[in-house]
C-alpha cells in the first residue's frame, strides 16, 4: 500500500503478528522513500450483504426479520430453538459466504426453504408454499398474519384425532 507520509508506492513489512485472538493480523511496514514506519490492521470482511428488495429497494441485512419468518414456519413443530440458531447461523454464513455486497431479497428467500427443508417438512412447505407467491420476508410475513387471524377462529383447533368429531 502507499506510503501515508509521502505517498510512495513501494513499502515493506517488516513485522506481523496476529491480534485480536488471531481475528486480525498487524503489520509494521517501512516506506522505502521517507523510510517512516506505519501500522496496518487487517480483519477478514464479514458483512452481512444488504439486501435488495424486489421494488429495487436496498436494506440492511435483518436479522430478526430472517428469525421471525422462519419461528412462524416452525410454529408448533418439533424443533428445539438450538436447532433453529443453527440454521440461521448456517444462512448468515452462506450469504456471506457469497463474497457479494448486495444480494437480492430472493436469495435470503431460498437460503430460508434449503435450510428448512432440511429441518423440518412441515416447515419447509408452510414457508414454500406461502413464500413462493411472494418476493421478499415482508410480504411473507404480512400473508402469514392475514392467515393467522383468519384461523383463530372457533375451529382453529378442531384438527384433532377424529375421535370428537361428534
Ligand atoms: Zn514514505
Amino acid at each position: 500500500m502507499y506510503c501515508p507520509f509521502c505517498s510512495a508506492e513501494d513499502t515493506k513489512v517488516i513485522d506481523s503478528r496476529l491480534v485480536a485472538e488471531g481475528d486480525q493480523v498487524r503489520r509494521r511496514r517501512e516506506c522505502l522513500s521517507c523510510h517512516d514506519r506505519f501500522t496496518t490492521y487487517e480483519t477478514a470482511e464479514l458483512l452481512m450483504p444488504r439486501v435488495i428488495k424486489a421494488n429495487g429497494n436496498r436494506e440492511p441485512f435483518d436479522e430478526e426479520k430472517l428469525r421471525a419468518g422462519i419461528l412462524r414456519a416452525l410454529e408448533k413443530r418439533p424443533v428445539s430453538l438450538e436447532s433453529t440458531e443453527a440454521v440461521i447461523s448456517q444462512i448468515k454464513h452462506a450469504l456471506q459466504a457469497t463474497g457479494e455486497r448486495e444480494v437480492r431479497a430472493l436469495v435470503v428467500g431460498e437460503q430460508v426453504m434449503e435450510a428448512l427443508k432440511g429441518l423440518d417438512d412441515v416447515a419447509y412447505v408452510r414457508f414454500a408454499s406461502v413464500y413462493r407467491s411472494f418476493q421478499d420476508l415482508d410480504e411473507f410475513r404480512a400473508e402469514i398474519d392475514r392467515l393467522d387471524s383468519e384461523g383463530r377462529g372457533d375451529n382453529a383447533d378442531s384438527v384433532g384425532d377424529g375421535s370428537d368429531a361428534q
